[in-house]
């Protein structure tokens, strides 16, 4: 998806250079959008679809309210594309009762075969016990590929045995099933025989294979490449056998994929694997929001996220500033500025992956939780009053909240002796700019 990244990324990197965005900032990047995936080869209609939601969106108030527009807009799009590519991760359904039984279908040259082989070894990763059926009695060298792929995953293959079933693939599905029962095996594969195109015979062989084994899943294999073909060869299918899921292959080859992109919301079936490549191990679970950053380049949506974070932040500060300035930073402010800084504990993986935050992790690191939840402690056994004005705790108060929280005189002391401190200095520094948290140092 290169091009379409690099595209994509180009029209965001024109919108996060201005502020708030006009209507027409919207419309051209919508307009952008659409190009950009109209020559990636995405359906028409999944393209009309996704801009016309990305621009009532964009358009909308989360947007207007933002504190950075254009972040909000790369979010929108985002999200919208993970929609398109099917929302949440689907997995691999299993029977309640084995063995779980999964037909693949697709044109000749998908990559049945080879995902047959892939998902076998995955499984078998997996503690599970597959066996691989060879249902494809079309082409004379298939029975073999598949007994070769077979091998190579360590799985063992159901084939038919010469002159019993040779040319009936519904027969051999069904022989299958029941070897597969009579050893225990937990999982059963059956590939199936594909064409060069759609056509009538195949649907119907497929259906036959499908309705005689009743199986758990039947995965369509689509081949990324395949280009503006992907849409209608997934809906013919869909119509001639139906399928529970997709896999992509060839994700590798530089495609440009669109097409691919567009299945799972033109037939509402999940995209559940991604093939990237010809080795057995070249074999992934899709995640739609995975997709979605690859496509978006995460790294750069990561340093927009990572800037809305800074505008945050500062307008924040802004206000807390206001607070020391004008002598109303209460205690209340205190624990909320502490409870900030523990949530952003939550985002030290990765702050960590970003070049620049190493100096905002190891301040992270430092920050003690105990030190939290003794603070979170006494201030929660004070009374609304006290929280507003510390000027109140006599002796009597300090010793309740000590005993209320748990603590001891001594702890509630050092906390609201380190507050009035912080107090009264941040006071002075406010007049000069942004405030450090108190107690915390400078981040
Ligand atoms: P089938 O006719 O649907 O069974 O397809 P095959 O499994 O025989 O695959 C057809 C060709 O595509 C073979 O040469 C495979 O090695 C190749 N192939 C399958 N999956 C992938 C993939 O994800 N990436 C690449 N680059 N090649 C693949
Ligand atoms: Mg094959």
């Amino acid at each position: 998806f290169g091009t379409l990244s690099d595209r994509l990324v180009a029209t965001f990197s024109n919108l996060r250079t201005k502020g708030k965005l006009s209507p027409a900032d919207v419309d051209g990047t919508v307009r952008e959008i659409r190009r950009a995936l109209l020559d990636a080869d995405v359906n028409l209609d999944v393209v009309k679809q996704f801009t016309g939601r990305v621009r009532e969106r964009a358009l909308g108030d989360e947007v207007n309210r933002a504190l950075n527009p254009a972040q909000q807009v790369v979010q929108i799009v985002n999200e919208e594309l993970i929609g398109i590519l099917g929302g949440q991760q689907r997995r691999l359904e299993f029977a309640k009762q084995p063995p779980t039984v999964i037909m693949l279908a697709g044109l000749q040259g998908a990559g049945k075969t080879t995902l047959a082989g892939k998902l076998a070894k995955w499984l078998a990763g997996q503690n599970h016990t597959p066996i691989l059926v060879a249902a494809d009695l079309q082409r004379p060298n298939a029975v073999q590929q598949l007994q070769i792929v077979g091998g190579q995953a360590g799985v063992p293959v159901f084939a038919p045995e010469p002159g019993n079933g040779v040319g009936n693939p519904v027969r051999v599905a069904k022989d299958a099933m029941k070897y597969a029962r009579d050893r225990q095996h937990d999982v059963v594969i059956v590939d199936t025989a594909g064409r060069l195109g759609v056509d009538q015979e195949l649907m119907r062989q497929a259906a036959d294979i499908k309705r005689a084994i009743d199986p758990d899943e039947v995965l369509f294999v689509l081949d990324a490449m395949i280009g503006q073909d992907a849409v209608a060869t997934a809906k013919a299918f869909q119509d001639g056998v139906d399928f529970s899921g997709v896999v992509l292959t060839k994700l590798d080859g530089d495609a440009r994929g669109g097409a691919a992109l567009s299945v799972a919301s033109v037939t509402g079936r999940p995209i559940i694997f991604a093939s990237t490549g010809e080795r057995l191990d070249d074999f992934e679970p899709f995640y739609p929001d995975r997709m979605a950053s690859r496509i978006l380049d995460l790294g750069d949506v990561l340093t927009l996220i990572e800037q809305a974070q800074k505008a945050f932040d500062e307008e924040e500060a802004l206000k807390v500033a206001e607070k020391f300035a004008t002598d109303t930073f209460t205690l209340e402010d205190f624990l909320s500025q502490m409870q900030q800084l523990k949530k952003m504990g939550s985002l030290k993986g990765m702050l960590g992956m970003l070049p620049g935050a190493k100096g905002m992790r190891e301040q992270l690191e430092n920050f003690d939780e105990r030190e939290l939840v003794r603070t979170e402690a006494i201030i929660q056994s004070m009374t609304p009053a006290e929280r507003r004005n510390p000027k109140l705790l006599n002796g009597s108060r300090r010793l309740r909240i000590a005993r209320g929280s748990g603590m001891t005189v001594t702890d509630v002391n050092g906390l609201v002796q380190r507050f009035e401190q912080a107090a009264k200095m941040m006071k002075t520094v406010a007049r000069g700019g942004v405030p450090n948290i108190p107690g915390m140092g400078p981040v």
